[in-house]
């Protein structure tokens, strides 16, 4: 077979969000001529480093799962020095207002000692499930590119999907295994990890569970955009071109092929294959001047509200890297998400303080980011910020917790998440997995309206989540090298 010299190829990577950043150490390794094109003045995405005076944080991830998928592109990148990961033994405080505190660990003893004899029996064998779960979806799903229906009509495909549990949705999962309100809710909450509902999701996200029990959570010492960081500078090595600041408007094509990105500076970026990294469900429609290829029913996931700020009194309750104060009434928080569309009055409230493992990043008191769940934008989302802060801190004093207002603190809204790295209604993971359809059916990995032109990213297949996002990359650059070797 006659094989195309590929360092001829030339490939333009809109967005140096993770999936474009692992995309481009995949080609570049590889030999393609790699440019990527950048709107924001910094790689990541919404990886990125937030400060508030003396304080870091990471905007974006906080929780970090699956840390061998970001070591793997390093390493075929040709970095073989290990990203710092530390591994989170208690790692998350579960609060509720009526009830103690349930702490999530990866040590066995800690668990048992809070689980009562019948519920730990079930936890052992709900971890041997979830993690079944987690390699049938991985052999099957999310380390398989999908770029036309016909990938879904693999034989092996419906016998996997018949065993990832689809059709029970998680809370009804969990609620047949134990009998302990917390622990239903606190693990009901991994819904959330993928944008979505407990009371939708198909209970296939159970593989979250197996991913912070049997696996681990994991924080990056110096903060989880150090992650971004290194991707970039390994595409460099390989010889990655990386131009900040250029926002790519619009697209020159002949008949079904890209052959220039333009940018909002009139420059021109000559491309023999394109991946797209921009959230697809805003970008399509604006470069390529139509819709994408995904159904308008499909309902988005849910957005954040998020506020940074910093923290000098020690609090009783603020002990933890990573800590949630439950709302009583679950059901009713993602009723209001999901459907009523609006801003939830008692919510669920979750505060990562990574000053407790690390403190570059605030050596004296805490950084806090302080994340609740929103609904993604529609026409009837309206609501003053000021107001929903104070919500807030008022909920979180029913915990105990006193914070005070951080003059220099930053909050992001569902408005400016959009507005900022151009996600669809706000939402943090793209399509929310509110269903089998929206779990199963991703948008695909390839153009219907381009034979050069692949996606990337949270808001294509295999979905949201900083892992997945990775694997993404490394889904687009083998459809890219198998479009354009021949
Ligand atoms: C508040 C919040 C909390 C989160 N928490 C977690 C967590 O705890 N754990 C986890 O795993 N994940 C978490 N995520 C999700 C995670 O951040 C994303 O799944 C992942 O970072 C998305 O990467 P991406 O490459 O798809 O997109 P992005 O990070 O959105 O990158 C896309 C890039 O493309 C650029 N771009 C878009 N259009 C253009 C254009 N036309 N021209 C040039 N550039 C363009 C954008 O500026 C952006 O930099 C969170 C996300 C948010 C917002």
């Amino acid at each position: 077979m006659e094989r195309t010299d590929v360092s001829m190829k030339r490939v333009v990577i809109i967005g140096a969000g993770l999936g474009g950043l692992s995309a481009a150490i995949y080609l570049s390794r590889d030999g393609y001529d790699v440019t990527v094109l950048e709107k924001r003045n910094h790689p990541g995405g919404k990886l990125h480093k937030e400060t508030v005076g003396d304080a870091s944080f990471d905007f974006g991830p906080n929780t970090i799962t699956m840390p061998d998928v970001f070591q793997d592109v390093l390493t075929y990148g040709g970095d073989k020095r290990p990203l710092p990961f530390v591994k989170l033994r208690d790692h998350t405080m579960n609060y509720f207002e009526r009830s103690a505190p349930l702490l999530f660990s990866s040590d066995e003893r800690t668990m048992k000692e809070q689980l009562s004899q019948s519920d730990y029996t079930a936890f052992q064998q709900y971890k041997k499930t979830v993690a079944r779960i987690f390699h049938m979806s991985k052999t099957h799903f999310f380390t398989r590119s999908f770029t036309s229906w016909r990938d879904y009509l693999h034989p092996r495909l419906s016998v996997a999907l018949a065993s990832v549990k689809p059709f029970s949705t998680m809370h009804a999962f969990h609620r047949s295994l134990f009998r302990d309100e917390r622990f239903v809710q606190a693990l009901d909450r991994y819904a959330t990890y993928v944008g979505s509902s407990p009371y939708q999701v198909p209970a296939t996200f159970t593989m979250i569970a197996h991913l912070e029990f049997n696996d681990g959570v994991y924080y990056v010492r110096g903060g989880n955009t150090e992650i971004a960081k290194r991707l970039e500078a390994c595409a460099k090595e390989n010889g990655v071109s990386f131009h900040y600041g250029e926002e790519a408007t619009s697209l020159r094509t002949n008949k079904k092929e890209i052959t220039e990105v333009i940018t909002q500076n009139e420059r021109s970026y000559a491309s023999d294959h394109v991946i797209l990294n921009g959230d697809l469900l805003t970008q399509t429609n604006k470069l390529l001047k139509t819709s994408p290829s995904t159904d308008p029913s499909f309902t988005p996931s849910s957005s954040a509200f998020v506020m940074m700020l910093r923290n000098d009194q020690p609090q009783k309750n603020l002990q933890h890297h990573h800590q949630v104060y439950f709302a009583n009434d679950y059901k009713r928080e993602f009723h209001e998400l999901f459907k009523a569309k609006r801003y939830v009055d008692k919510p669920t409230i979750y505060i990562s303080n990574s000053s407790m493992t690390d403190k570059s990043q605030r050596r004296h008191g805490d950084n806090l980011y302080v994340l609740v769940n929103a609904p993604a934008l529609s026409d009837s989302l309206i609501y003053d910020n000021e107001t929903y802060r104070s919500l807030i801190f008022q909920r979180l004093q029913t915990f105990g917790v006193n914070l005070q207002y951080d003059h220099q603190m930053k909050t992001f809204t569902p408005m400016d998440i959009a507005r900022e790295f151009g996600a669809y209604k706000g939402a943090i993971y793209g399509l929310s997995s509110n269903s089998v359809r929206q779990a199963f059916l991703r948008p695909f990995n390839a153009s219907t309206t381009f034979n050069n032109l692949t996606f990337t990213g949270g808001s294509t297949h295999p979905g949201g989540g900083s892992p997945l996002v990775v694997i993404s990359g490394k889904l687009a650059a083998s459809h890219t090298k198998k479009m354009t070797v021949h």
